[in-house]
């Protein structure tokens, strides 16, 4: 579902924050002025977060943020007219038509409040000059300890067993967990947030299986073994998913994925939904071969996440269809979503306006996106 914006319309203007930056000629743009910054999918706790942070913006004083709620797409992308740059986050849409607008309105820059660069197509980006810069490392420890909090949760029933005792039912039926000591757990990707996962599992006496096209020596100081991605899936009793998304990766949980998993395996997805084909989740689940699944991301979240849809009928049905199994815990990608985690984010983003304005024409930046 797109909403069709062909004008600027201010119902979406949330409100501006803290002008004033110091240009420098090398950017071709105009010195000592106001540099402006519209950020999509804007959401109330970010604003808040740096109305109660202001020491932020002082890194980079004539930044002038102008939040927006819809997210950026071929059809938004007009809202953000003469803006010199654009703040986007996981399920914006930077695709080549959108970003044709934002280039032919004035935008040359790109800002990514995440590490993932998934949602932007890099190759119209250098088409339009339009740089691009991301936050590669903001908090890896929220992602990997969420990751933790979304298998124990499946694991150990504490969701249930908060829900049964707030209505006087102590009864454990049903709510049979086990160890993780012991266990084989496989994770796919041991980049930060992975290597961080793996040593949490191995301090839990777990045994720690990892695959990753480029395997670490420190993932294998720390204890990690390397195996193949078809002998992870039939060894591990947990999989957790840190690999980023690629069209190489995307479907990698895909049918064929699944039918090689050990029985009763609980898959965990902190990195992004469409790692995972959801009609083969559905598969595996109902077969009894995924004994249990948490999911912070997932295929199709875009249209649902980060907003409040209460009340309403979702139309995605393998979603509704997920949300109806006892043994499948969804969260609205939040596993960044950590007070440290936010502050690196804008620390990093005004960061990046700053590198971005003050550096020397062509010479590459630290957080720069190529392709
Ligand atoms: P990273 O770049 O440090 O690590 C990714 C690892 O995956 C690397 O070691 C890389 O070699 C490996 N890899 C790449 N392609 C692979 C493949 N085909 N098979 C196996 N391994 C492969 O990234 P990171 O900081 O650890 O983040 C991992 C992912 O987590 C990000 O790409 C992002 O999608 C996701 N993420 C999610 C949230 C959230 O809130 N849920 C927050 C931050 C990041």
């Amino acid at each position: 579902k797109t909403t069709n914006f062909n004008s600027f319309h201010p119902h979406f203007l949330l409100g501006t924050y803290s002008p004033h930056f110091v240009m420098t000629e090398t950017t071709g743009l105009p010195k000592e002025q106001p540099i402006r910054v519209v950020v999509y999918s804007s959401k109330r706790y970010e604003r808040d977060f740096l109305h109660k942070n202001p020491q932020i913006a002082k890194i980079a004083p004539n930044v002038q943020l102008e939040f927006l709620a819809p997210r950026l797409d071929a059809n938004t992308a007009s809202l953000a007219a003469g803006a010199q740059a654009v703040c986007i986050f996981v399920n914006d849409s930077a695709d080549a038509a959108a970003i044709e607008t934002l280039a032919k309105n004035g935008t040359k820059c790109l800002l990514l409040r995440c590490a993932g660069f998934n949602q932007v197509d890099l190759k119209a980006a250098k088409a339009y000059g339009v740089t691009v810069l991301r936050v590669p490392q903001y908090s890896p420890y929220a992602v990997a300890e969420f990751a933790v909090a979304l298998l124990l949760t499946i694991v150990r029933k504490t969701h249930k067993a908060y829900n049964r005792t707030r209505e006087s039912n102590f009864a454990l039926n049903g709510l049979l967990g086990f160890d993780i000591h012991g266990k084989t757990v496989g994770v796919c990707g041991t980049g930060n947030i992975g290597l961080l996962f793996a040593k949490i599992m191995l301090g839990f006496g777990a045994r720690v299986i990892g695959y990753d096209l480029y395997p670490s020596d420190a993932a294998r100081e720390m204890g990690v073994e390397y195996v193949s991605y078809d002998e992870l899936l039939a060894q591990s009793d947990v999989i957790s998913l840190h690999c980023p998304l690629f069209p190489s990766t995307r479907h990698m949980i895909n049918a064929a994925a699944i039918e090689k998993m050990k029985r009763g395996v609980i898959l965990i997805n902190t990195s992004r939904g469409e790692l995972v084909d959801k009609n083969a989740l559905i598969y595996g689940l109902r077969r009894g071969i995924i004994g249990g699944c948490g999911m912070d991301v997932i295929e199709g979240e875009e249209e649902l996440f980060f907003d409040d849809h209460t009340g309403e009928i979702l139309e995605d049905e393998k979603i509704l269809t997920l949300q109806s199994l006892p043994n499948v815990l969804i969260t609205p990608h939040i596993a960044f979503c950590t007070d440290t985690a936010i502050s690196n984010i804008w620390t990093a983003t005004y960061q990046n306006v700053l590198a971005y304005t003050e550096r020397n024409r062509d010479a590459p930046l630290k957080n720069q996106v190529r392709m």
